[in-house]
């Protein structure tokens, strides 16, 4: 009772300061707001560090009282308590994640850099805590007699492998070391974000050469045009390595040597011997993870890794990438041949390079199908594609989005909407956050405010969705790519896994499901966007109104399967790097640079194209959560191709099918194996058939 004694005065010496200091904090505080949304409005940047910190002291205080209860370790006592403990570490932390992702600052930088070595240590304090795993082993070693139902098994299992996986039954001294190598892989995490993120905002191509521009669309031109005032140029036009800054510059500039500076900008990120070097960093990662493997048990960081997903193990996802990578690098040599000879029609008489890729991709799309995205971007004004995908939601499943404008939010250019059933009950609350600005993270990326449960009551759920997209400019709203389109339709998808939730216990609601298997319920809603009878609702011209015509929809089609080589193989050169940087059998010091270049010889990737992402800016595996997990993408593309046939069997808008997606899959949350939950749905173990097929990558074709 001590311990618990000395924790209370802590959690309460915590509040005190944090009132006393800042009068009140509304991150700790019940919140009033319409459906329990985080006040947005009230909450500043000085609420974060001591709230983290008081919510972090609550949850001990609770850890305590479950350790210290007289009571013998029960199902209700023990794993329900920790089930309920952390709540409001829970709350706060979900509000500091999601803001410290899409609208971050030099302050809310520095809380996370201090507080990422304490949320590791907190998270050891618990996982690393042997009385209390003696009462959860207590309850887990009497599973069969407990009469137990499945997501009570499922929770109880889940439970008791934490800890284990966390190295609770190590010898004392093994488990010191693993809260070092946790604390010290917390700390590079964040520092390897940062650096990246300052080595992105730092760069700016600049011109005044209006010829540089070449056929960039017009709202293109205008945002580079506000980007270089922006940036303190007397005029001009500036572009940046964020993707919708630099992926069109690349594919529209006929200046060659600028094309060439932009693409080394974007390809040296991290890896130019600055302080935001990320080399040492990222060999460190590898080297600590291979540690922390080691001292498991397991043989490397991906086996401890995988053993927790679909895949099992690095050989069967090595099997896996392999089937598809050698058709992938097949079609992209017969993709660089074609763009090469438009090169020398160009009158260049070089070698194609990696900064050219794009640029005469372009043409060749232009040439072959007489199509380029300038002529597609004003079909998809960012507001209608939201529309586009909110139909598709209704006309599967009923659902309705009500857009609220007067709630709380994190910056002016969310859109908050209220998701209810064909009935008009409440679902959940869904933000959406589309345009670029430098205080977000690239990408796009879901993520849940507040997941759904129904342990003590119904918690709805409170999710958002995070692109970066054009932002409007002038009179012209944002127009985005198709591409973009089914980025929008993807964490959409990922958004109604959250909301369709439909679980007792918030540790197993959602999108908390095998890293493999998240990305089905994310992939599978990109399949409609290209649907011509799909296309036809949603991409109406922004200034006319009128649905894309039919030769349009004809020519996207034809050209659909264009320049799917590089796309396949650039995504698998970074999940094969992942690997590699993952299968390392002991921790060594690599120079990262060389180690790279081994393994992109070792699969024969070709020079002209480079990974998606290269080391030293590989966020998704060292400063996020898909380290040995890249592969997710196509591993899950296996299951969201097979998927989609089922609605292609049937219908586009097949009730029954999407009643079953949502029965079988989307509402189960990680209540049950992937696998298990795909058959539920399918019927059948998922062919790879449809994947090939969809990619244009036929073996043997
Ligand atoms: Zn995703």
């Amino acid at each position: 009772m001590k311990a618990f004694r000395f924790v209370s005065v802590l959690f309460v010496a915590g509040i005190l300061a944090a009132c006393a200091l800042f009068g009140g904090n509304p991150l700790l505080e019940e919140w009033d707001t319409p459906f329990g949304v985080p006040p947005f409005d009230e909450i500043r940047d000085r609420h974060y560090l001591p709230a983290l910190r008081t919510a972090m002291a609550e949850h001990k205080a609770e850890i305590e009282a479950i350790v210290n209860d007289p009571e013998p370790a029960t199902f209700e006592n023990t794993i329900l308590a920790l089930e309920r403990s952390g709540a409001l570490l829970t709350r706060v932390s979900s509000v500091f994640n999601a803001v410290e992702s899409a609208h971050s600052n030099d302050a809310i930088r520095e809380v996370a850099r201090i507080v990422a070595p304490e949320r590791a240590a907190h998270s050891d304090d618990i996982t690393l805590n042997l009385d209390l795993f003696e009462r959860v082993k207590a309850v887990y070693d009497r599973r069969e007699e407990l009469d137990l139902d499945p997501e009570q098994l499922k929770l109880l299992e889940e439970t008791h492998k934490d800890f284990v996986r966390s190295g609770i039954n190590l010898p004392e001294e093994s488990r010191a070391r693993l809260r070092e190598i946790n604390a010290e892989l917390a700390e590079l995490s964040q520092e390897f974000g940062q650096n990246l993120l300052a080595e992105t905002n730092d760069f700016e191509i600049h011109t005044t050469n209006e010829a540089d521009l070449g056929d960039l669309p017009a709202n293109l031109v205008a945002a580079a045009a506000e980007e270089a005032i922006r940036r303190g140029n007397d005029g001009g036009w500036a572009f940046t390595l964020q993707r919708p800054s630099i992926n069109p510059f690349l594919q529209y500039s006929p200046n060659r040597e600028l094309r060439r500076q932009i693409f080394m900008g974007y390809a040296l990120r991290g890896d130019n011997d600055n302080e935001a070097d990320n080399k040492e960093n990222l060999v460190r990662q590898a080297a600590l993870r291979a540690e922390r493997a080691a001292l498991m048990g397991y043989e490397t960081h991906a086996d401890y890794v995988l053993s927790e997903n679909m895949a099992e193990t690095p050989e069967r996802v090595y099997e896996f990438l392999d089937q598809i990578w050698e058709p992938a690098l097949r079609v992209a040599r017969s993709e660089r041949a074609a763009l090469q000879e438009m090169m020398q029609a160009d009158g260049i008489d070089d070698e194609l390079r990696g900064w050219d890729w794009r640029y005469y991709a372009e043409k060749v799309r232009k040439a072959r199908y007489d199509l380029d995205e300038e002529i597609l971007r004003p079909y998809f004004q960012v507001d209608a594609v939201r529309d586009g995908v909110f139909m598709i939601a209704t006309r599967l499943f009923g659902l309705t989005f009500t857009e609220l404008p007067d709630l709380p939010r994190w910056h002016p250019d969310q859109q908050v909407f209220e998701v209810k059933e064909a009935d008009g009950s409440h679902i959940g609350i869904l933000y959406m956050d589309f345009f670029m600005r430098e205080s977000k993270s690239g990408g796009a990326w879901m993520n849940a405010l507040r997941s759904q449960s129904r342990l003590d009551g119904e918690v709805t759920p409170i999710v958002t969705n995070n692109f970066n997209f054009p932002p409007p400019t002038g009179d012209t709203p944002s127009l985005i790519s198709f591409i973009d389109a089914q980025t929008l339709a993807h964490e959409f998808g990922h958004a109604l896994h959250g909301l369709f939730s439909d679980v007792t216990y918030e540790s197993l609601s959602g999108t908390r499901v095998p890293r493999d298997f998240v990305e089905f319920p994310s992939q599978v809603m990109e399949n409609w966007m290209s649907e011509p009878e799909v296309l036809k609702m949603y991409a109406r011209h922004y200034q006319t109104g009128e649905p894309i015509p039919d030769e349009l929809i004809a020519r996207m089609e034809a050209a659909g399967k264009f320049d799917q080589g590089f796309a396949t193989v650039e995504y698998m050169a970074a999940s094969y790097l992942d690997m590699a940087w993952h299968t390392l059998d002991e921790p060594a010091e690599h120079d990262a640079d060389a180690f790279e270049e081994e393994e992109m010889d070792r699969i024969g990737l070709i020079e002209e194209i480079i990974p998606r992402y290269r080391s030293t800016y590989f966020a998704h595996i060292f400063s996020g959560g898909y380290s040995s997990g890249y592969y997710s993408y196509i591993w899950a593309e296996v299951l969201d191709a097979d998927a989609f046939q089922a609605f292609k069997e049937t219908s586009l808008f097949d009730r029954e099918t999407a009643a079953r997606l949502r029965q079988e899959v989307l509402s189960r949350g990680g209540t049950r194996p992937g696998m298990e939950l795909y058959m539920a749905f399918r019927g059948r173990t998922p062919s790879i058939d449809a994947l090939l097929a969809k990619r244009g990558l036929i073996p043997g074709n």
